[in-house]
């Protein structure tokens, strides 16, 4: 089985964040950028899969700007077989356009396990994987803390992190995974 992962370049968690001056948006220039950290998250969860023998490759993907590819030989220095940078230019791409291209990337590709940040903390916007498993018709385990699957029935057992606790919810897979 292949596993993609999306991963996405942000401002460093650690960096202040600063408004430009002409109060059009977040300034970027000569500032720290970095792999999301639940992007990170998430390509540990598709190596740690890969390692247990589960998965035969980790494609990590990302839409934006030529920069993007700095993320993705992260992703590849921790560990991913492949990476697919989608050039964007400099156009702020939303969630639904970014779900649309990883639903063209899953349909050239084929993985069994789509894994996504829960949330880039750029946008804050919590909104691409839903969107992309909708779009797939693909079932999705949203907020998960722990996947544990079964290869031979083809299933994801995914606890999520809810208001109440921890939900236990099983997976068809393919399947989307945030
Ligand atoms: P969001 O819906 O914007 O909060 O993003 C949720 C997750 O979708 C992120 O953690 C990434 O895994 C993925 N994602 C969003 N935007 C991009 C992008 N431009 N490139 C790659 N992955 C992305």
């Amino acid at each position: 089985m292949k596993i993609m992962v999306a991963v996405k370049r942000v401002v460093d968690y650690a960096v202040k964040i600063r408004v430009k001056p002409d109060k059009t948006g977040v300034e970027t220039t000569n500032v720290k950028m970095s792999m999301n950290p639940f992007c990170e998250i998430a390509l540990e969860e598709a190596l740690r899969i890969r390692e247990s023998g589960l998965a035969k490759e980790v494609v990590a993907v990302s839409v934006g700007p030529a920069q993007c590819t700095d993320t993705l030989r992260t992703a590849l220095a921790m560990g991913a077989d492949r990476a697919v940078h989608v050039d964007a230019g400099m156009a702020h791409v939303q969630p639904l356009s970014v779900a649309k291209i990883l639903r063209a990337l899953v349909q050239a590709e084929q993985p069994g396990l789509l894994i996504l940040g829960k949330q880039a903390i750029d946008d804050d916007c919590n909104q691409t994987g839903q969107m992309v498993a909708g779009l797939l018709q693909w079932p999705q385990g949203t907020f998960a803390s722990k996947v544990v699957l079964d290869k031979e029935k083809q299933k994801a057992t995914v606890e999520r992190e809810v208001d109440g606790g921890i939900e236990t919810i099983c997976l068809d897979l393919p399947a989307v995974i945030t």
